[in-house]
């Protein structure tokens, strides 16, 4: 018994120190690649329920990564998160996403883009500012950018959600809670963040055909946000059966592989092009 547990120590051993081993390796790579430009958004649209027509994208960021392809955010944000590179990462996705904005509105697309914010940029003292500042350098709308926050990162530290929502509505910027249904928003933390969106969890989404109780807690998402005045968006919706029940439920917009996978930049205005035509 005695030999069994050592060596499922040493095996636990190096196993950590292979993962921590590997993340070192990893934001030393992501500190180049933000110089070398490595980094990338991918833009994936959001459709209106009832006329599926594009009503904007959400920006997702990638890593093309010199030997191991293309990276998903799920590998290097919490990498960069844990080693201080988000607020890099992030602002250079901000930047981006602006810079993207004004570029499409130089061809007449005037398109909303949804960055995802990660707890750490919400909680830097000069956020709001360094936001202020590359909208105006970019010369943009600030209410063509929205930031989504996870319902989770919201409720973890209220007073300072509420604190920094308040500063990014007084400069003009759309607010959404992403994943909602998987924290525990009360009525009342809800109507006093300035959002003016909620975006349905995939989790939900995805149990709609199957169970009853996923369907019930939908339904209520959605009155409760119209009687607040909010907008609901579905994730990760990928069958037709999907997104009848979403509409059905008077949903807003709908976001998911069924209308289209997140795509390169120059691809959006062809994509926009498409669904016109329909
Ligand atoms: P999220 O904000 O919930 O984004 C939705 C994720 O679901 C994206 O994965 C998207 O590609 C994927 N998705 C969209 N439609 C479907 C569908 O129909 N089916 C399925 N199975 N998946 C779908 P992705 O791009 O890998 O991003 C994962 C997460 O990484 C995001 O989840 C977001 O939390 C985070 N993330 C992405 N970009 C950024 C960023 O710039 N900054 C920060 N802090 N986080 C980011
Ligand atoms: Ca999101
Ligand atoms: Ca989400
Ligand atoms: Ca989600």
């Amino acid at each position: 018994a005695k030999r069994a547990g050592g060596s499922s120590y040493a095996f636990f051993e190096a196993h950590m120190n292979a993962g921590v081993r590997e993340q070192i390796a990893l934001q030393r790579e992501l500190r180049l690649a933000l110089e070398r430009g490595e980094l990338a958004l991918h833009y994936q649209p959001k459709v209106s329920a009832g006329r599926q027509r594009m009503t904007g994208v959400e920006a997702l960021v990638r890593w093309q990564h010199p030997t191991r392809g293309l990276l998903g955010p799920a590998v290097f944000i919490p990498v960069a998160e844990r080693f201080g590179l988000i607020s890099a990462v992030g602002h250079w996705v901000i930047e981006q996403a602006c810079r993207q904005i004004a570029s499409w509105q130089r061809q007449d697309l005037h398109l909303r883009v949804a960055v995802n914010l990660s707890v750490h940029q919400l909680r830097q003292e000069d956020f709001v500012r360094r936001v202020a500042a590359t909208i105006a350098r970019e010369g943009i709308d600030a209410a063509q950018l929205t930031f989504e926050i996870t319902e989770s990162v919201a409720m973890e530290d209220a007073e300072g959600t509420l604190k920094a929502f308040e500063a990014l509505s007084d400069i003009g910027v759309q607010l959404s809670i992403d994943d909602f249904g998987t924290g525990y928003s009360s009525l009342s933390y809800l109507r006093q963040l300035q959002v003016g969106e909620l975006k349905i969890d995939r989790s939900f989404v995805q149990d709609l055909e199957s169970s009853a109780d996923a369907r019930a807690i939908v339904e209520a998402v959605i009155r409760l946000a119209h009687a607040l005045g909010l907008q609901v968006v579905a994730e990760g919706v990928e069958t037709a059966a999907q997104q009848d029940v979403l509409t059905r439920l008077q949903c807003d917009d709908l976001q998911g592989y069924l209308f289209a996978k997140p795509m390169p930049a120059e691809h959006v205005a062809a994509w926009a092009e498409d669904t016109r035509r329909r």
